[in-house]
């Protein structure tokens, strides 16, 4: 046990790695002095990002270098980073350097004095940041905020300091379609908000391109709320209405002895209706995919090798043979216990 663990999900920053180790380093050191470690997951990125990670992790002795088996997207990276944390209390950081660790000091200061479990940060402003991520984001947050039942704060993303108990709160969640900054509002206990700015990107380019963030915001919105589910019963209701009123007009316009040449309306009627029962299709498709990646019951992720000090083990992934570790050999791995 460390009296603090940063955990942070790589991919594809190289341009990154060097200035984040230095800054996380010292922002670790102002915090907590020498009791810290640093566990960086590498999510199975194409530059060199692993060498990198492993040199740095050869050198610092509170690094831990995760290498997964290859790119399981953020949410899994930093699950498996906080599964195989040991700190008493974690921070949870983007490798881009867009939330600056120097906020950690304070951030540790807020949680002592509010004798919080979760210190969350809330973005003030968004610089060097598309007009487009800035809408979307902006919009995502606040229809998540009104879909479902757990208060999800809005405008917050994974950068935040947890304690020991609510980590451990939340790695007892199995599922696969991971929002973790939701999970962590679910879990309660006493969260309070830091607000501060976040900055633009350190170096490279976003990793989260459009086609991720929608199956992000899904994962979102299936994760934390059946509503949607419940579209096709009030389509199916206005429709019904519509019709009543269609059969009314139809009534009246025979009784008036005129005929109804109908093709226009024929068409729109069947290409509404036709969109409509694909969309609520599409809809319970997005549940159902969801329903039966859970029912498989896989690892959370899979961990390839790993650099530095050895982890303690993993609860929802898996840890191939590791060579690189030296207090642990032997080939059988450790699967989630589930
Ligand atoms: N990331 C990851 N796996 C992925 C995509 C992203 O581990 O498949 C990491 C990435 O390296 C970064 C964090 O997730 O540390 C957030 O990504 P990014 O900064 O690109 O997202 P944005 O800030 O643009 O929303
Ligand atoms: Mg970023």
């Amino acid at each position: 046990m460390v009296a603090l663990s940063v955990v942070v999900p790589c991919f594809n920053e190289q341009a990154c790695l060097p200035a984040l180790h230095e800054r996380l380093g010292a922002a670790a050191r102002a915090a907590v002095g020498d009791d810290y470690e640093i566990v960086l997951v590498n999510d199975g990125s194409r530059d060199s990002s692993w060498e990198l990670m492993r040199r740095m992790a050869a050198d610092d002795p509170h690094l831990l270098a995760v290498n997964l088996s290859r790119n399981h997207g953020h949410q899994l990276a930093l699950t498996a980073g906080l599964d195989l944390c040991r700190g008493a209390t974690i921070l949870i950081i983007d490798a881009d350097l867009q939330d600056p660790p120097e906020l950690l000091p304070d951030m540790m200061r807020a949680m002592r004095d509010e004798d919080a479990d979760v210190v969350y940060g809330v973005r003030r402003s968004r610089t060097g940041e598309t007009a487009f991520k800035r809408a979307t984001a902006h919009g995502f947050y606040r229809l998540l905020s009104r879909a479902t039942e757990v208060d999800i704060p809005v405008d917050t993303g994974d950068f935040r300091l947890m304690s020991r108990r609510a980590l451990d709160a939340l790695l007892a969640m199995p599922e696969q379609a991971r929002f973790i900054r939701g999970m962590v509002a679910w879990i309660g206990f006493r969260q309070i908000a830091f607000v501060y700015d976040r900055q633009e990107r350190f170096a490279g380019e976003t990793k989260y391109p459009v086609k991720k963030m929608v199956r992000f915001a899904l994962d979102a919105l299936t994760g934390f709320s059946s509503a949607p589910l419940k579209l096709a019963g009030r389509a199916g209701l206005l429709l019904s209405i519509g019709s009543v009123l269609l059969i009314l007009y139809i009534a009246f316009a025979w009784a008036a002895g005129e005929n109804i040449p109908g093709w226009t309306s024929l068409m729109l009627v069947v290409v509404v209706l036709g969109a409509v029962q694909m969309f609520v299709l599409a809809l319970m498709g997005e549940y159902i995919g969801r329903l039966y990646n859970e029912a498989k019951g896989r690892p959370l992720y899979i961990v390839q090798e790993v650099a530095g000090a050895a982890p303690s083990g993993a609860r929802l992934g898996y840890i191939a043979d590791a060579t690189a570790n030296s207090d642990k050999p032997g080939g059988k791995g450790k699967r989630p216990t589930r």
